[in-house]
C-alpha cells in the first residue's frame, strides 16, 4: 500500500497504464548553424501542430480556462524572446539545435522555479512541456500516445504534463497516480476540473508496477495498491460504488433550499478565482459567489490590468451569477502572492508586511481603477465589495472613502452604477474579530477568512510544515473569535459569512451553523455535500453543541464532541 496526496476524489479498481516519457540524452555538438536553425524551425512548426491538435481534441472536455494552457504553450513556441535566444545561441556558438533549446529553456525554467508564487512555478511546467516536445521533434523521438488508450486504465506517471492531462479520455481513464506534485499542481487542478480521481506526490511508483498490472487507486484517502488480492478488489469496488452513488444522490439537492431541519436558512456560496469558475458554482447549486479572489486577474497579466480589462471580468461574473450576489474582494497581493511587474520591498515577515489593503491605500493609483471598474460593472448584477486584511476601523473608513469618491467622479462623468452596493470586509486579523461590534457599525457585512485568521491567531505560518500542528480550525480560541465576529455583526443587524477553507469542512459545518454563521462560501465541488449536511442538522441542537465547544479547553475535546454529531 502506497500513500500519496488525494488531489481529486474518487476510487478506481482497474489496471496500470505506465506513462513514461523517454529521457532525452542531449549533448553539445558543433554543427552547421543554418542547418540547425532549419531543424529548429521545422520542429517548432511540428510542435505547434501537435499542440493545436491536442487542443482541438480537448475542446468540449476541458473548460475554456484549461484550454487556455494550450494557448500559453503556443505562445511559448512563438515567443521572440525565447526562440530568438535559441537562434542566437545556435548562430553564435554553432551548436546543435536540441542543445541550444535545452540551455535556453533551462534558464527560463530556473527563473520561474525560483519564484515563491506557486502560479509562476507552474509556468515552468509549461515551458518544460513545450521544450520537450520541440526537442523530440528535432531528435526524431516518438512520444507516448495517450489518445490511443481504448480500455479502462489508471495512468501511472512521474508527473502528467498539461498536454498529457488534456488528452485523457474520461471514457477509459479511471484515474491517475503521479510520483511528484501537490494539490495545486497543474495535473491536480485539471483532474478536479475533469472529475478524474487522482493521487499525486506518491513517491516512487514506476519502479513498483508493471504495465497492465491490476491496481487500486483510492483518491479519497490517497492510497495506491498494486496487484490487490481478491478481498481488496471487493472492498474497493464497494467503496467506488458507494462514492459514485453518493455523488449522484447529491445532485437532487442542486436546487434545494439550504435549510436545517428546524427551519434555519443559510446561504451556500462558491469561491472563485476567474470568471469561468462561475459555471461550476452554478452547476453545483451555489446560490452566490462569496469570494472572488481578484488577484488572479492581476497575476495572469504581464502588467497591471487596465480598468477596462477589469470591468469586463467583473461584468461577466455579475451577469452570470445574477440575481445571486457576488462578493468581490479587492486586490489581496503581498505575503505569498507576488506580481512580477510590481516590485515589493524585501521584508523580514511578508505575511505581516506591506500587503492587501495596506498596499492599496498606500498606492491609490492601483486601487482606484479597480474600484471604478467594480462600480461600473455593478449595474449588471448584485455586487458586494469586500476589503481584505482590515486591521483597524480607520483602514475601513479610508477604503470606503475612496469608493465614495469614485462614485462622485462617475456621477460627474454621467456613468451609471448601482445604488445598492454592499461594502464589507474580511475578518482575518484577530484585531478585527475582537472589535467586530465596532466594525459592524460601519461595514455592511463580514466574511471570515479562517485561512489567515488561524495563522495570525496561532502565530503559525500557514505554509510551514513544522508548525502545522498549530493550524487548528477547531481550537476553542478560533471558535471564540468566530463567535465574536458573528455576534458583532448580528448586534448591528448585519450578515456574517465565511470564505476560508473551514466553511467547506464537513466536520466544521455543524459548529459554524451553531455559531449562527449566515453564509458559507467554499470551493464549488463542496457545496452539495455541505447542503446535505445542513439539511440533516437541527440548528437548536447545534447551538447546544457549540456552547459546549466554546467551553472546551483543547481542540481534542472539541473533536470528541463532534464525533457524536451524526452527519
Ligand atoms: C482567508 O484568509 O481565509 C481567505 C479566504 O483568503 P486567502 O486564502 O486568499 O488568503
Ligand atoms: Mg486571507
Amino acid at each position: 500500500m502506497i500513500k500519496g496526496i488525494a488531489a481529486s476524489a474518487g476510487v478506481a479498481v482497474s489496471k496500470v497504464f505506465k506513462l513514461s516519457h523517454p529521457v532525452l540524452e542531449i549533448e553539445q555538438r558543433s554543427a552547421n548553424a543554418d542547418e540547425e536553425i532549419t531543424k529548429l524551425h521545422n520542429a517548432v512548426t511540428e510542435a505547434q501542430k501537435d499542440i493545436e491538435l491536442i487542443k482541438q481534441n480537448a475542446v468540449g472536455r476541458l473548460a475554456d480556462e484549461e484550454l487556455a494552457i494550450f494557448d500559453a504553450h503556443l505562445m511559448v513556441t512563438q515567443d521572440p524572446e525565447f526562440i530568438g535566444q535559441v537562434e542566437a545561441k545556435i548562430n553564435d556558438e554553432s551548436v546543435n539545435a536540441e542543445f541550444a533549446v535545452k540551455e535556453i529553456s533551462d534558464m527560463f525554467i530556473g527563473m520561474f522555479e525560483s519564484m515563491d508564487d506557486p502560479y509562476f512555478r507552474e509556468r515552468a511546467a509549461d515551458i518544460k512541456d513545450v521544450t520537450y516536445r520541440i526537442q523530440c521533434h528535432v531528435m526524431g523521438v516518438q512520444t507516448a500516445d495517450l489518445s490511443s488508450i481504448s480500455e479502462e486504465v489508471v495512468i501511472v506517471a512521474e508527473d502528467l504534463t498539461p498536454s498529457d492531462t488534456a488528452q485523457l479520455d474520461r471514457r477509459y481513464v479511471r484515474g491517475f497516480a503521479t510520483e511528484i506534485g501537490g494539490r495545486t499542481s497543474h495535473s491536480a487542478i485539471m483532474a478536479r476540473s475533469l472529475e478524474i480521481p487522482a493521487v499525486v506526490g506518491a513517491g516512487a511508483l514506476l519502479d513498483k508496477c508493471e504495465h497492465g498490472e491490476a491496481m487500486i487507486l483510492d483518491a479519497i484517502d490517497g492510497t495506491i495498491i498494486f496487484s490487490p488480492d481478491a478481498d481488496q478488489k471487493k472492498e474497493y469496488s464497494a467503496k467506488a460504488d458507494k462514492f459514485a452513488a453518493h455523488k449522484e444522490s447529491l445532485k437532487v439537492l442542486k436546487d434545494a433550499e439550504s435549510v436545517t431541519k428546524d427551519g434555519r436558512v443559510v446561504e451556500l456560496a462558491g469561491n472563485i478565482g476567474t470568471p469561468n469558475d462561475v459555471e461550476s458554482v452554478l452547476t453545483n447549486g451555489g446560490e452566490a459567489v462569496g469570494l472572488y479572489r481578484t488577484e488572479f486577474l492581476y497575476m495572469d497579466n504581464s502588467e497591471l490590468p487596465s480598468e477596462e480589462v477589469q470591468y469586463e471580468a467583473y461584468k461577466k461574473v455579475l451577469e452570470a451569477m445574477a440575481p445571486g450576489r457576488v462578493v468581490v474582494r479587492t486586490l489581496d497581493i503581498g505575503g505569498d502572492k507576488e506580481l512580477p511587474y510590481l516590485p515589493l520591498p524585501e521584508e523580514m515577515n511578508p505575511f505581516l508586511g506591506y500587503r492587501a489593503i495596506r498596499l492599496c491605500l498606500d498606492q491609490p493609483e492601483i486601487f482606484r481603477p479597480q474600484i471604478r471598474a467594480l462600480l461600473r460593472a455593478s449595474v449588471f448584477g448584485k455586487l458586494s465589495i469586500m476589503f481584505p486584511m482590515i486591521a483597524t476601523v480607520q483602514e475601513f473608513r479610508d477604503a470606503k472613502a475612496i469608493v465614495e469618491d469614485e462614485k462622485k467622479n462617475l456621477s460627474k462623468e454621467g456613468i451609471a452604477f448601482s445604488d445598492d452596493i454592499e461594502l464589507g470586509m474580511m475578518v482575518e486579523i484577530p484585531a478585527a474579530a475582537i472589535l467586530a461590534d465596532q466594525f459592524a457599525k460601519e461595514a455592511d457585512f463580514f466574511s471570515i477568512g479562517t485561512n489567515d485568521l488561524i495563522q495570525y491567531s496561532m502565530a503559525a505560518d500557514r505554509m510551514n510544515e513544522q508548525v502545522s500542528y498549530l493550524y487548528q480550525p477547531y481550537s476553542p480560541s478560533i471558535l471564540r473569535l468566530v463567535k465574536m465576529t458573528i455576534d458583532g455583526a448580528h448586534k448591528e443587524g448585519k450578515w456574517c459569512g465565511m470564505c476560508g477553507e473551514m466553511a467547506g469542512d464537513e466536520r466544521a459545518i455543524p459548529l459554524l451553523l451553531g455559531l449562527g454563521l449566515d453564509e458559507f462560501s467554499m470551493s464549488a465541488s463542496s457545496i452539495l455535500e455541505a447542503r446535505r449536511i445542513i439539511r440533516d442538522l437541527s440548528y437548536a441542537e447545534m447551538q447546544e453543541l457549540t456552547d459546549k465547544a466554546l467551553n472546551c479547553s483543547t481542540t481534542e475535546e472539541v473533536l470528541e464532541l463532534l464525533d457524536n454529531v451524526n452527519v
